[in-house]
């Protein structure tokens, strides 16, 4: 495992002593990356070193903080080709513990926090992020303290209270859950392990491009869609990137990093339009994909600049168009995904009707979690929870053995 050299700020290039756990950089409050010495790994750590590593995320140890990790057995997902639209790569995520990409985040985190003994963990959360801090919270013995808006899909909910975490539903937005943790973190004795608010859950995320490269024999798409709510994922993948060619296991071409947002709630996609830096609270935010409604991301400004620098681009997809390629996925791949990842393939479509993108394009479509994770929100979409089967196609009675 990699010793941290130290923490450096994302936006002032601030570093911080690799001592004791960190949040945010003390000199203008922007997220901290953990920094190795790369060089000195660079011919030692070989991709062909990776053979025997387990089929997790923590086959990247040699890259990830030097710490016994707490693990679920997360990451090492399929990356699936699409079995319809040739080029195109679906990375599964749903198969993730706790049926989400946020338990890579999470696993890194909590194994953080237990090593330098916190007990207690608090986090604002749109759904995905609380179930995966409330399973590794139990897994590490450590308690869990979650706000989620009280609209949050049934599982989410009925998962971190099974886990035995604290929950708070909140009359709000998961900015308004953000607030009541930072108000009464101090005074409870919490950590604070909301969205980039420390540094190790873009670490876990960052194993998403490390795998994409590995997967794909070591060259990188030509794009990658990503479903962008705090936009950790992006931002842990772009600094994979980096990681990799400083170590000599990628050269210097880099996917186009497209971000995807709904358009009831699409702050990142408004500000890269107006070339602006960073986004603006967005007022009303609304959403069928739950973990897309973040009116606001603290590392909105590293996210615009990923995709501009990689030429990418932003794009926002209606609730429709979302569910539409919801059932194209469950139709043509056998994918049942969270509406989430469905919002990368409605941008696929959107990107090559405009010819942002073209066939000849290797891209990859990230499914951020299970559908199973948003079974009701789904029914209600549909009208399932309601409509009654057609007779012929509802028997009554017993199931008999046969
Ligand atoms: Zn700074």
């Amino acid at each position: 495992m990699a010793k941290i050299v130290r923490f450096e700020c994302s936006r002032c290039a601030e570093h911080v002593a690799p001592d004791g756990p960190q949040t945010l950089c003390p000199k203008c409050g922007a997220p901290l990356y953990v920094r190795y010495d790369l060089a000195a790994l660079k011919g030692k750590v070989t991709r062909e070193s990776l053979t025997s590593k387990p089929k997790s995320m923590w086959r990247y140890s040699e890259v990830l903080p030097d710490l016994d990790p707490v693990t679920l057995g997360e990451g090492f997902t399929p990356l699936l080709p699409s079995r319809k639209t040739p080029n195109v790569f679906i990375k599964e995520e749903g198969l993730n513990p706790t049926g989400a990409f946020k338990a890579r985040g999470m696993s890194a985190a909590v194994s953080m926090l237990r090593h330098y003994g916190i007990r207690k963990a608090a986090a604002p959360s749109a759904g995905n992020a609380a179930s995966a801090l409330a399973a590794y919270s139990a897994a590490a013995g450590i308690e869990a303290h979650l706000f989620m808006p009280k609209d949050v899909p049934m599982a989410n909910r009925v998962e971190c209270e099974s886990y035995g975490a604290k929950v708070t539903l909140v009359d709000g937005l998961i900015s308004d859950c953000g607030r009541m943790v930072a108000e009464r973190k101090q005074a409870e004795g919490w950590f604070d392990v909301s969205t980039l608010k420390e540094p190790f859950r873009v670490e876990g995320k960052k194993t998403m491009g490390y795998e994409i490269a590995e997967q794909m024999g070591w060259t990188l798409p030509d794009a990658i869609i990503y479903p962008t709510g705090g936009g950790v994922g992006m931002i842990g993948m772009w600094k994979a990137f980096e990681e990799m060619e400083e170590l000599g296991w990628i050269g210097s071409k880099r996917p186009k990093m497209i971000s995807v947002q709904s358009s009831g709630c699409a702050p990142i996609v408004k500000a890269f339009d107006e070339g602006a830096k960073a986004s603006e609270m967005w007022k009303d935010a609304e959403t069928i994909s739950a973990g897309l409604r973040v009116p606001k991301a603290l590392g909105d400004f590293i996210v615009l600049d990923i995709a501009r620098k990689s030429e990418g681009t932003c794009v926002a997809v209606t609730d429709d168009e979302t569910m539409t390629a919801f059932r194209e996925w469950a139709t043509d791949e056998g994918i049942f995904a969270a509406p989430e990842g469905a919002a990368s393939l409605a941008a696929y479509k959107k990107l090559r009707a405009s010819k942002f993108l073209k066939e000849s394009d290797s891209v990859v479509l990230f499914n951020t979690g299970s559908g199973l994770k948003y079974i009701d929100v789904i029914a209600r979409y549909f009208r399932w929870d309601r409509q009654a089967l057609p007779k012929e196609r509802s028997i009554g009675g017993i199931i008999q053995p046969y």
